[in-house]
Parts: C-alpha cells; structure tokens; sequence
C-alpha cells in the first residue's frame, strides 16, 4: 500500500508565501493592528487615508472579515481616544461596512444583480483579452498595473486604488462590474460577501448611494495626487522605477530619450496602454448618458 508521503502531496510552491507577511492571522493579530493603529494612523487618518504609499490605514479589513474582532471593539478603541476629524471620518468608514451589509440582507443577490434594473441593459464591452491584463496589472497604465500587482502580491489593495482599478475597469475597458466584483472575491485577504459587492455596485453606479456615472477617475491624475513621488507606483512596478515623476504615471507621454535612460522600452519592458484614457473615458460618458435618458 502507498504511504502519504510517497504520494507526493506537497504543494511545489507556497503559494501563500507572499501574503503571509500582510496579515497575522488570528485574535492577537488584529489586537496588535488595532494598536499600531491607534498609536501612529488613526491622528492622520482623515487626509492619509488617500495615500496609498503611507501607512495611515489600518488594515484592519481581514480581521474584521473573519471576526477575528469586532467592529464595536474597533469602534470604542478609536472613539476612546477623544474625538476629532480624524476618529470621526474612521468610525464612519466602519459606517460604510454596517451600510454593506444592511445592503446585502435586503438583497441577498448583490453579488450578481443590479440594484438599479435600468443598468440591466448596460452594453457593456466582451473584451476578455482587457480583462486578463487588468487581472495581471499589465494594461500599461502605471497606477492600474501597480494597484492589480499589489493585490496578487499581497493579497491587499488600498482603498483609494481600489476606486482607481475599479473605475478603469468598468468606465474606460466597459467591462461589466461583475468580472471585477469575481476577481477580488477570488484575491482579497479580506473578500467580503457585503462590501465588496456593494463597493463594485457603488463604483459602476448602479448601487444604493452610488457614485454618479460621470465620476470617472483619470488614472494618471490620481496617481499625480495621492502618490505624488511615485513611491506606490515604483514599489509594484519597478520596471519604471527610473522614470522621473513627471512620466512615471504616464511614460507614454514621455520623451524618447528619457525612456532610453530610464531602460523602458515600451512594449518591452513595460507595456503600451491597452486604451486611450480620454477616447474610453468619453465612449463611457456617451453609454452612461444614454442610460440616464432611457436610449
Ligand atoms: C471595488 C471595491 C471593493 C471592495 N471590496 C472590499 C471587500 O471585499 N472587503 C472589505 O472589507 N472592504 C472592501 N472594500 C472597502 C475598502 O476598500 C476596504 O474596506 C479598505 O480598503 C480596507 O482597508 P483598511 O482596513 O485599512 O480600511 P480603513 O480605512 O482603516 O477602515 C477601517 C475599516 O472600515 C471598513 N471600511 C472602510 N472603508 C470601507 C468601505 N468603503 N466600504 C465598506 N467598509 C469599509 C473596513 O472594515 C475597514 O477595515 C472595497 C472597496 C472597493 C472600492
């Protein structure tokens, strides 16, 4: 008879290996996130929230995900701590997950159904090709491609990138919300039946509250804003590292010889835009209005 081990059940790889560092799994864990979090983000929590590159969020969504604490024991923790702009935009965001899941138990299909029906005849775009290089955080777009790289990695993305990929995925590639909605399920350390289906109903739109179909994040612009030395993009996408801020959210706007210096070689080393940002964000404009007045 074979023994287990002549079987050779052993995965090849760990393929936990690089998201473990991210998240102490367990009780005590998430203790001791709340803690550092309290001591050195919560007091610069209300602007450093946006920045994905500074520690200033708590990265308390796995633990609260599993119930490995309680969005009370968070609360009083944050609210002991006096009051101010800072506690109360953090306890509102907690706000957002409690709204989540009011959301989810008077509609238990949120996963997969509009919450507004005139969406259901969306036209959205096949392009399956697109989808993959989202997925893989190639579409050539530095703050897409670093926000899709930090998911697969760590298995986290932060908030603001979150909106970012979100955005250009639904609003730029026209792909149906659900693709994303599936692929976070399937990647997030923290993937949860509440907010993130209604996070991608919100972002498309199509959601309770949702976010009107003209805000359509610009890429680079938000790149610019909330990561203005380029160090979130140059840590998940170190072929630009290079780059001088200026192009690093936009190398093909950049001159031929600054590309050659900085060793990018467009479609070699890193890839050119699957899109044309301003050509996709109108073609998604003129589809939303259409909706809007009933085409
Ligand atoms: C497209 C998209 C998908 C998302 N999917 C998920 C998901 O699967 N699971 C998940 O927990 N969050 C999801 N979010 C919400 C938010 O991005 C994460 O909760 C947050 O980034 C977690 O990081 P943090 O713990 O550092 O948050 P902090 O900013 O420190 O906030 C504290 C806690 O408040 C809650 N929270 C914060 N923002 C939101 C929000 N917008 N909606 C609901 N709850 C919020 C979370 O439980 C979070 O841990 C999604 C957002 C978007 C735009």
């Amino acid at each position: 008879m074979l023994s287990v081990d002549a079987l050779d059940l052993k995965p090849k790889f760990n393929w936990d290996e690089t998201l473990a560092p991210h998240w102490t799994i367990g009780e005590e864990g998430a203790h001791r996130r709340l803690e550092n979090f309290i001591h050195s983000g919560l007091a610069h929590y209300k602007e450093g929230r946006n920045l994905p590159a500074k520690p200033f969020v708590s990265r308390l969504s796995p633990h609260l995900r599993f119930g490995e604490i309680s969005p009370n024991q968070v609360w009083y923790a944050a609210t002991s701590q006096g009051d101010g702009k800072d506690i109360d935009h953090f306890c509102s965001e907690l706000g957002w997950r409690e709204f989540s899941y009011s959301l989810l138990y008077h509609n238990p299909d949120l996963a997969t159904v509009n919450l507004q029906k005139k969406f259901d005849g969306f036209p959205w775009s096949g392009d399956l090709a697109a989808l993959t290089a989202w997925q893989k955080g190639d579409t050539g777009v530095p703050m897409v491609d670093a926000g899709m790289r930090e998911l697969w990695q760590t298995g986290f993305m932060h908030n603001r990138v979150r909106m970012i990929t979100g955005s250009f995925l639904i609003k730029n590639l026209l792909l149906d919300w659900r693709h994303g909605e599936r692929w976070f399920w399937d990647t997030l350390v923290d993937a949860d039946p509440a907010s993130n289906s209604a996070s991608w109903q919100w972002v498309a739109g199509c959601g309770a509250d949702a976010a009107p179909y003209f805000r359509i994040f610009n890429p680079v612009t938000q790149g610019q804003k909330f990561d203005p030395d380029g160090d979130y993009v140059r840590r998940y996408v170190p072929e630009l590292s290079a780059l001088p801020n200026k192009y690093i959210f936009n190398p093909w706007e950049a001159p031929a010889d600054l590309l050659r210096e900085a060793n990018v070689e467009l479609g070699v080393t890193y890839p050119k835009p699957i899109i044309n940002i301003k050509a996709s964000r109108e073609r998604a404009l003129a589809a939303f209005k259409a909706l809007s007045q009933g085409a």
